[in-house]
């Protein structure tokens, strides 16, 4: 099978199928060779490496996976590209297609089955789920070594910025209590198929092996930090007691004081390391 990447050799792979693209799997086809290099390239991938791919597509960037990685495991959900799949995919016998939802299937499992070694996750993600994929990865504490994944222009922005931009909220904290996020190229629209309505962006999240703030209950940090940026509008004692996560307003204004904060606090003006002494605080006082 020739190599794919291009807009023709997609073109004739999407005509020799009578293959549709389906709007609601947010499938947009890359078709940069420069653009492929540069994603293989950041994510670093060497024979021992196992590589997360989730959504193949028709195999573009899983082809160029399979030739620098030891194994790859693709997590495609849409069914009528499967056969596609078997055929771009016939010439390497490291790949295996599994056909599911990526936020259904069991990855640690898979992880074990690959030897359990922590694991590479490459994509050019499905922008109607990125954040929940993003989000799953990180929070079912999966052994993974990095994250390299293209997103909307305006999520990578997102995953990088600190308090006091419109931009932060609970992903930008997510990301950066897991890992280090870096910005390695910008992507026009115009490297897809179908052409999509933002530009986009391949970040690198390299996981931490430690996180950088000390936290008691990863899990409640994680539900404070939504609870905070559910309201944007509100201070955060406000948003944080009418979230109904057994936290009344004078338990937060009182945790704020301790850590010298007035109550007026909004939750976007907030460090990780401010959210990680304010769910300590509140830790034990949940009703
Ligand atoms: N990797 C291909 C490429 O770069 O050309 C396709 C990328 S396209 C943006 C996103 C892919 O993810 C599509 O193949 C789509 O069918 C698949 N997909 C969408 N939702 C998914 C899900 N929940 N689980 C697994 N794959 C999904």
């Amino acid at each position: 099978m020739a190599s794919l990447g291009s807009r023709k050799a997609t073109s004739e792979i999407i005509q020799k199928y009578r293959f549709d693209f389906r709007k609601k799997y947010g499938q947009n086809f890359l078709v940069d060779k420069n653009i492929l290099d540069k994603i293989v390239a950041a994510a670093d991938i060497s024979r021992d490496d196992c590589v997360l791919e989730i959504g193949p597509g028709i195999g573009t960037m899983t082809q160029r996976l399979a030739e620098e990685a030891g194994e790859v495991v693709a997590v495609e959900i849409d069914g009528n590209l499967i056969p596609i799949l078997e055929e771009t995919l016939s010439g390497y016998d490291n790949v295996t297609v599994i056909h599911d939802d990526i936020l259904k299937v069991d990855i640690e499992d898979i992880a074990k089955r690959h030897g359990g070694r922590p694991m590479k996750v490459v994509a050019n993600l499905p922008y109607y789920i990125t954040t929940p994929i993003i989000m799953a990865l990180f929070e079912k504490r999966l052994p993974l070594k990095s994250i390299t994944v293209m997103v909307q222009q305006e999520v990578a922005d997102r995953m990088g910025v600190g308090p006091g931009t419109k931009e932060y909220g609970a992903l930008s904290l997510a990301v950066q209590y897991y890992a280090r996020p870096e910005i390695i190229t910008k992507v026009p629209a115009a490297c897809f198929m179908p052409k999509p309505n933002v530009d986009s962006a391949v970040v690198r999240l390299t996981r931490y092996d430690e996180p950088p703030v000390e936290v008691e209950d990863e899990r409640w940090l994680f539900t404070l930090i939504r609870a905070s940026f559910n309201q944007r509008r509100k201070t955060l004692a406000n948003g944080i007691a009418n979230a109904g996560i057994g936290i009344g307003r004078g338990q937060v204004e009182d945790a704020l004081a301790v850590t010298g904060l007035p109550p007026t606090t909004r939750g976007e003006t907030l460090t990780l390391k401010q959210f990680a002494d304010l769910s300590n605080a509140l830790c034990g006082q949940r009703r």
